[in-house]
């Protein structure tokens, strides 16, 4: 047990969703002496292909726990990433390299977000102050003067000091709680499909990360470890089961680089997406964060990063209050701040991409590259785009709340 650190007389917090934002918060909160039940629905550790980017700024709220280095073994450095037409090749390139004088981590590492979760959870599994409960559904949660009750599926409930909802987009926290979930939904499906075909081999100057414009069939292509990701649009008219067939993934595959011999396909998955913040992140004692709080468009790699950011800040918060370094209002701006920065930063930009991305109208889409293009060949522009790309500039706006909690990473 760490020095100083005594189970007997830790508050209790309650985390649901074992994703990498609850997993997050578990390990700020038992950094800072809180005890912690973290409950996961399923059996084991869900290990889909979701987020796979990690921008320079998380890197950074995630230093002091000890688990970047091993993140980067396990990752791939991006140090670049570009926008493409599809028909004439690399718009703009951003060199993340050039953030080195205020970054540790000037790049963007490529790393499936159940990395970042096996990674902590073995660190959990000789940590006394974290308990890790698989199969274990948090169904409803019941606010009180003092604290929060969990009550799971199975009818148990535990009572706790706070509840920590990071139990993703269809949140039974959030749901229990009645809270708002406002926003929009894309009328665009994506599909991601993934192959071991090395891509670069035969697409000039491709970087790691590349947003490909088309009026047709726009993309994203994303290098894995093991595997280029591709992010399409399916279109009108086609269902999902057409979209996720050989055919559709072959189809597409070789209208990116053709070659006489079919594709290998190592997954695909096809989701809707949304734009949505929930009205509150915080009722009482119990706290929204992640996908339960907020879910955006992929176009960007924002989603778990702006989870993972709320996790520092509101679990950190979290734990000051229970030990009475922050006081409740203090707290209830946090959770203000959060909500707002998902709201004017995260949706914003991540809409904008998409804006940049999918417009079918020539002169639209003319016009966002060209933007792109001047963007990257002004050095001063060009700096400041990262920044916000990187989401330096989110943990910047958090720099007072950050530094209240001493979790501010850039000194
Ligand atoms: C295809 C795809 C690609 C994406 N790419 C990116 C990207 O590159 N970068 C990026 O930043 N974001 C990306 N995202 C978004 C990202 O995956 C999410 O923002 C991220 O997973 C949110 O993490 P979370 O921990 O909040 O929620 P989740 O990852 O959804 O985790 C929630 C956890 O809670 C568990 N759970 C659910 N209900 C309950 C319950 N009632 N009780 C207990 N546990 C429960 C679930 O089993 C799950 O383990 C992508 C999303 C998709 C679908």
């Amino acid at each position: 047990m760490p020095a100083g650190v005594s189970t007997t007389i830790a508050p209790h917090v309650v985390v649901a969703g074992a994703g990498p934002v609850g997993c997050v918060a578990a390990a700020v909160l038992a950094k800072n002496n809180v005890r912690v039940t973290l409950l996961e629905a399923a059996p084991s550790l869900p290990v889909e292909l979701r987020a796979s980017t990690f921008h320079p700024a998380t890197l950074e709220l995630l230093r002091p726990y000890g688990i970047v280095d091993k993140m980067v073994s396990r990752g791939l450095i991006a140090r670049h990433f570009a926008y493409r037409d599809r028909r004439s090749g690399v718009v703009a390139r951003f060199d993340l390299g050039e953030l080195g004088d205020i970054t540790n981590y000037p790049f963007r590492l490529q790393c499936e977000q159940f990395k970042l979760c096996q990674i902590l959870l073995e660190q959990f599994a000789s940590n006394p102050l974290i308990d890790v409960r698989f199969s274990s559904a948090i169904g409803a949660v019941e606010p009180r003067s003092e604290g929060a009750a969990a009550v799971l599926t199975s009818g148990e409930t535990i009572e706790a000091d706070a509840v920590i909802g990071a139990d993703g987009a269809s949140s039974a926290v959030r749901k229990s709680l009645g809270c708002r979930f406002d926003g929009m939904t894309y009328a665009d499906r994506y599909l991601v499909v993934s192959t071991p075909y090395e891509l670069s081999d035969h697409l000039a100057d491709l970087s790691y990360v590349n947003y490909v414009s088309d009026p047709d069939e726009w993309m994203v292509l994303l290098r894995t470890v093991d595997l280029w990701r591709a992010l399409f649009p399916v279109f009108d008219g086609e269902t999902d089961e057409q979209a996720l067939s050989d055919e559709s993934a072959e189809r597409r595959f070789q209208g990116v680089v053709a070659k006489p011999t079919a594709y290998e396909v190592a997954h695909r998955t096809i989701y809707r997406v949304h734009q949505r913040v929930a009205d509150q992140f915080r009722v009482g004692r119990v706290v929204l964060v992640g996908d339960a709080a907020h879910i955006n468009n992929p176009l960007g790699g924002m989603g778990m990063n702006g989870g993972v950011h709320d996790a520092v800040l509101l679990a950190g918060g979290l734990a000051g209050l229970l030990h009475g370094t922050v006081s409740d209002e203090r707290f209830s701006e946090y959770a203000e701040l959060r909500r707002r920065l998902a709201l004017d930063f995260v949706q914003k930009h991540t809409h904008a991409n998409a804006v940049t991305l999918t417009a079918s109208d020539p002169a639209v889409r003319k016009e966002a590259l060209e933007q792109m293009t001047e963007r990257a060949a002004t050095a001063g522009t060009a700096h400041d785009y990262m920044l916000q790309a990187s989401m330096i500039k989110a943990v910047w706006a958090m720099e007072t709340e950050l530094r209240d909690i001493g979790a501010y990473p850039f000194d």
